[in-house]
């Protein structure tokens, strides 16, 4: 039996409430290509993509109790490689600044961040196509 080393694509997985549905849209769509990969998600968006869903998700605290900068800390470490982080930009957030210093993370260690629905299709397919030309192991 042959073992993969290729270790997985580590993404994190964040939506704000009224974001949250369309989390779960683009998760559904992608669940193939996600399934392959570790996830990370704050407490409520990774409870809903596990149950509704079927997927393992690591899930931090919630948003607003200190996940996005758990989730930053992870990535500052390099242990995140793509974040999809759905942000509500009509209704003020009470965790604004945890917020800016996850993005402002992905923007020093140079990490992919979607912050909104139709960037993340774009990662998710950018993943697939690399996914898709390693060489098998
Ligand atoms: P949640 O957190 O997934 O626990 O709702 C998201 C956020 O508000 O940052």
């Amino acid at each position: 039996m042959t073992v993969s080393t290729v270790p997985k694509v580590r993404i994190a997985l964040i939506a704000h409430d009224m974001k949250k549905d369309d989390i779960l849209a683009v998760a559904s769509d992608y669940v193939d290509v996600l399934r392959q990969c570790q996830l990370v998600a704050t407490g409520t968006t990774g409870g809903r993509i596990a149950t509704e869903l079927g997927l393992d998700v690591e899930r931090m605290l919630s948003g607003p109790h200190g996940g996005d900068l758990q989730i930053g800390a992870q990535l500052a470490e390099g242990r995140v490689d793509m974040v999809l982080f759905l942000r509500d930009p009509m209704t003020p957030q009470p965790h604004e600044p945890d917020i800016n210093a996850l993005v402002r993370a992905c923007d020093v260690h140079n990490v992919p961040c979607a912050t909104n629905s139709a960037t993340a299709r774009m990662l998710l397919e950018q993943l697939i196509a690399r996914l898709a030309a390693q060489p098998a192991a």
